[in-house]
């Protein structure tokens, strides 16, 4: 195979999850009793562009189970973060009512809802029907399509470039990377400027997050990376943040190569920082399969020695993350009885591969399990807020990721 963004062939394995099914593929009672397809979930590093990136499988178009939805409203704590950076960017870009922002990937109007709030019009780019009619009915107006270079160039032709183009936790996301990355070159005005957040591959590795890895994402990103894929494009990165989200991220701001915007000191640290800590070599990315095995390998004997012990063990969260960590870990249903989820669609379906039922948050109050591990660890402050009965009760929270941890 070759890289997605430099075309130079792969030569080194970063990850190898062996095969799991689609992380979205939630099963029914009578999917129970027909086969489950599993797909190779295995990552490579790029040694030129250092790109890591999943490895291509045949039939990775069927991954896309179209009567899924991801409703980003559902976690409040990422409503509040979405309204900070709306007021954050208005500001700081002096948007207007004469300014047009668009949102690729805007789900369910979560985002752009704040600018429609303070009179900034605004478009979405929404693929899935679901989200999109949500966002419809908060008067956002949405383009129910993929967003690429040929969408980029007719929003162009339209008169629909942007002031502000978004893309929040849409760009590791996007299989031809390149593609994507020339679209929204085409939809920027000159002096226009694009925001993407999306998770720190220099997080992930720091801090063992194996289980962020799934099928349908396709990249694992740094600044050195991005920055190259932006200047293959015409595009330059003039300003980067950290954030706390999806357990380290980082918000690039670009803009068009000639455009005026000055570059910040912190584009300078942060790349000198990934430099330390071996990204852009293979030494930084070599060790990761053996402390992911750590913390695989740490999990599954908590469970077994909780069975043995005659303990309940129950889960929290039935998102990608608790898939890919159950199915590498092996986790059925005798090790962890159920897994609660306030998402209805997948209440009483049953999780991909590992085929434990996913029942309502109720159904923690009347089993009162002896442990509780929370499968998101990046909501895990939000879950355990939520759940303070169930502690005064004796139920103990645990997470797994970087390492076990109990309390
Ligand atoms: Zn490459």
């Amino acid at each position: 195979m070759k890289c997605r963004h430099c075309a130079v062939e792969l030569r080194y394995a970063f990850l190898d999850l062996g095969f799991a099914p689609p992380s979205n593929a939630y099963v029914s009672c009578d999917g129970l009793k027909k086969p489950e397809k599993y797909y190779p979930l295995k990552v490579n590093v790029c040694d030129q562009c250092w790109l890591v990136q999943t490895e291509d499988y045949t039939g990775a178009d069927e991954l896309f189970c179209p009567d899924y939805a991801y409703f980003s409203s559902t976690s409040t704590g990422w409503l509040s973060h979405a309204a900070r950076y709306a007021q954050m960017i208005t500001e700081r870009l002096g948007l207007d009512k004469k300014s047009l922002v668009i949102e690729v990937a805007s789900n369910d109007g979560y985002l752009l809802k704040n600018f429609v709030a303070s009179g900034i019009p605004c478009l979405g780019i929404e693929p899935t029907a679901s989200t999109a009619a949500v966002a419809e009915k908060l008067s956002i107006p949405v383009m129910q399509m993929f967003f690429g270079e040929a969408l980029g160039k007719q929003l162009a032709q339209n008169d629909q470039q942007a002031d502000l183009i978004a893309g929040n936790n849409v760009y590791a996301h996007v299989p031809d990377i390149n593609d994507f990355t020339r679209g929204l070159k085409a939809a920027l005005k000159p002096d226009g400027t694009i925001t993407l957040e999306f998770p720190h591959v220099m997080r992930l590795i720091e801090h063992t997050q194996f289980d962020t890895v799934y099928h349908e994402h396709f990249s694992y990103l740094s600044l050195y990376t991005v920055s190259r894929i932006f200047n293959k494009a015409g595009l330059r990165i003039y300003d980067v943040e950290e954030l706390p989200t999806h357990g380290g991220s980082i918000r690039v701001y670009g803009c068009h190569v000639d455009a005026e915007f000055d570059t910040s000191v912190a584009v300078a640290a942060m790349l000198a920082e990934e430099a330390k800590r071996g990204l852009q070599s293979l030494l930084g990315y070599q060790d990761f399969q053996a402390r992911a095995d750590h913390a695989k390998d740490e999990l599954l004997a908590f469970l077994i020695e909780q069975k043995r012990a005659g303990k309940t063990v129950a889960a929290y969260g039935a998102a990608a993350k608790g898939n890919t960590l159950l199915n590498y870990a092996g986790v059925k249903p005798d090790l962890m009885s159920f897994v609660c989820d306030a998402a209805e669609a997948k209440q009483g379906k049953f999780m991909p591969g590992s085929h434990i039922p996913i029942l309502p948050p109720s159904a923690l109050l009347a089993r009162c399990p002896d442990y509780l591990v929370i499968l998101p660890w990046n909501i895990s402050a939000e879950v355990r807020e939520q759940n303070m009965h169930l502690e005064k009760r004796g139920t103990k929270f645990v997470t797994a990721i970087p390492a076990l941890a109990i309390s």
